[in-house]
Order: structure tokens, then C-alpha cells, then sequence
């Protein structure tokens, strides 16, 4: 029985498109630790997350955010895979790069576009397996993405916080508009 987890939560109010967070992902899931590392040591770079711009709506200006897996508690990559090569943890969603077979399933049905397929290496051997968001589960330190933002629009939440801020956050509106409604009444 899946149990809820954390996830990585985007603030676009904050985020400046920067895509710090894709290079410290990137150099998060190296050998050498360290983009520049990397690239001297001829690693390959793989993103977990995704910068994107987006029109909003409705006045039409750019909205900047990075996207990446929402570790669905009923996930359809899980349910997908023919070989279980993803897979759900006690916290997470993730991908036994071993099993995939690169058959881009996960990819597709993904509702978030959070899972890419590219060349790695895989217990000594070059193939093609799925990507995705590990919420840095390895990294003493946590998600690197959240710790490199500048800006500090990334934050690894719990479900349970985010609806209590929002339940918090209408309780707030909901005392001032009927303060409002009293001082009106009060004074007609
Ligand atoms: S590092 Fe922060 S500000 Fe820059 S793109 Fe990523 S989320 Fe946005
Ligand atoms: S939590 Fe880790 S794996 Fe997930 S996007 Fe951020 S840096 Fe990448």
C-alpha cells in the first residue's frame, strides 16, 4: 500500500528560469559530483527536472518553473511497466534502470512530462533506460535542486503541509472578509 509522501513543490512567483536546479540535479547524479567534474571526467549530464516557460492565463505573460516528477502515490509509470523497473517505495517513485528496457511507456502516460529515456551506463554496459525525479534519496543533504535555487522556489513538501497552508491561508481570508462585513455593519 503506497504511503504519502514528500514531493518537490515549484513557487513560479520565484523562479527566474535560471535552470541552476537542472545543473545541480545533473551534477548531483555524477560519480564526480560536480558539473565541471563531469564534463573533465566525460560523464554524461542527465537533468531530472525541467525548466519550462509557459504562457499564463489570462493576461498571456511567461511564467518560468521547473517540473518534475510529482511521485504519484498511484502511479501510472508504475502501472504501466511490463518489467517493474519502476517501481514504488515507502516515499517515493523510482526506476530500476536495470530492468527498463526503454520502451518509453512510463514517458508516455506521465501526466507531467517528468520522465525522459536517454543513454547511460548500467553496471558497465551503454543502454537506453528512463530518468526521472529521486528526490535525491542518496544525497545526505537532500534534493539538490532545492538547495541550489537562488531564489528558494523549491521546497520538498509533504502533502499533508501543503493542504494545511492552504487550509490556513483561506482561514485567514476568511476572518478578514468577515471583519470587513462587521466593520460595515458597524458603521452603515
Ligand atoms: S534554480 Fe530556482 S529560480 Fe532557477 S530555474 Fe530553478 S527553480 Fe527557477
Ligand atoms: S529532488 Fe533531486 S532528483 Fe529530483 S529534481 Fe531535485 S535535484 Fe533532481
Amino acid at each position: 500500500m503506497p504511503v504519502e509522501g514528500p514531493f518537490i513543490l515549484v513557487n513560479p512567483e520565484r523562479c527566474l528560469g535560471c535552470h541552476t536546479c537542472e545543473l545541480a540535479c545533473a551534477a548531483a547524479h555524477t560519480e564526480a559530483g560536480s558539473v565541471i567534474g563531469a564534463v573533465l571526467a566525460g560523464e554524461r549530464l542527465h537533468p531530472r527536472n525541467n525548466v519550462v516557460q509557459v504562457e499564463a492565463q489570462p493576461d498571456g505573460g511567461i511564467v518560468k518553473l521547473s517540473t518534475q516528477c510529482r511521485q504519484c502515490e498511484d502511479a501510472p509509470c508504475v502501472r504501466v511497466c511490463p518489467t517493474g523497473a519502476t517501481y514504488r517505495t515507502e516515499t517515493y517513485t523510482a526506476v530500476d534502470q536495470r530492468l527498463c528496457i526503454a520502451c518509453r511507456l512510463c514517458m508516455m502516460v506521465c501526466p507531467f512530462g517528468a520522465i525522459h529515456v536517454a543513454t547511460t551506463t548500467v553496471a558497465g554496459r551503454e543502454k537506453r533506460a528512463a530518468f526521472k525525479c529521486d528526490l535525491c534519496v542518496d544525497r545526505p543533504a537532500g534534493p539538490a535542486c532545492v538547495e541550489a535555487c537562488p531564489t528558494r522556489a523549491l521546497s520538498l513538501r509533504y502533502p499533508r503541509e501543503v493542504v494545511q497552508q492552504s487550509t490556513r491561508a483561506t482561514a485567514h481570508q476568511f476572518l478578514d472578509a468577515l471583519e470587513s462585513q462587521q466593520r460595515l455593519a458597524s458603521n452603515p
